[in-house]
């Protein structure tokens, strides 16, 4: 069985006023989505069958997320669930969200919890691997609540890539991956919304002793070194 985390009043007596806001936003759409989200079918195929590992890898932008996934992914055995390129594949598919997140993305801010954990929730249902980094979330403390009540399977590994602002837009500015969002303006963005909305995510994992922190200067190869000890634990 899948353990659910937290209770809601631990969530809100740990949050610092400033995250209340986020945490009380986070609630109203659980409301407008759970007898949705949580159908009995649906939760059936989550909790009956298995009981996956689930890692969460956050950092800002451009800072190699995805890179060492890849890399995680193949040596350790992990099925890689990037957000971000769930939201594109949306995009790109002109699914029914396909122009509210092509603006969210656009302008650099984070898509409602709504759409993210049902993309989510339904790559994991429907994966036939068990084991799962997923990448570029929870990225606001709404989006981890969220989480916690449709999904709420506890990650056991947070990675935390670390890199300075500087070299985040220069690895951002230098990718041409030909996304909408890799440009200076939304990229100045996307660093604020990593501060005010991603760090208390990772704050809150920290508190928990889940918070494993890479400093995410240098090579692949030499970051990828600084990650191992942690997967060959
Ligand atoms: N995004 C989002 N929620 C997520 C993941 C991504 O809203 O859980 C959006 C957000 O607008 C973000 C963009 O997708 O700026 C790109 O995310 P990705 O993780 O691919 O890129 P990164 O910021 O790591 O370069
Ligand atoms: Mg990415």
């Amino acid at each position: 069985m899948w353990r659910r985390v937290s209770s809601l009043s631990n969530i809100i007596s740990v949050a610092k006023p400033s995250l209340l806001y986020q945490v009380a936003h986070g609630l109203h759409i659980l409301k407008a989505f759970s007898t949705e989200a949580l159908n009995p079918a649906e939760a059936g195929i989550l909790s009956k069958t298995r009981s996956p590992t689930i890692n969460f890898v956050l950092g800002g932008p451009g800072v190699g997320k995805g890179t060492q996934c890849t890399r995680i992914a193949e040596t350790y055995g992990f099925t890689h669930l990037s957000v971000g390129d769930m939201l594109r594949k949306e995009i790109s598919s002109n699914s029914e969200y396909g122009d509210m997140i092509l603006e969210t993305i656009t302008k650099g801010k984070i898509v409602s919890s709504e759409v993210t954990v049902k993309l989510l929730k339904s790559a994991i249902a429907s994966s036939e691997t068990d084991r799962f980094l997923i990448d570029g979330f929870p990225r606001s403390e709404e989006n981890r609540v969220a989480y916690e009540q449709i999904i709420g399977i506890e990650p056991e590994v947070v990675l935390f890539f670390e890199c300075n602002e500087e070299e985040m837009m220069k690895r951002v500015l230098h990718r041409n991956q030909g996304r909408v969002d890799d440009n200076i303006i939304t990229t100045k963005e996307r660093l604020r919304v990593f501060e005010a909305y991603s760090l208390p995510v990772i704050r809150y994992y920290s508190q928990k002793g889940k918070l494993h922190k890479i400093n995410a200067i240098g090579t692949e190869d030499e970051i990828f070194e600084r990650v191992r000890p942690i997967f060959d634990a």
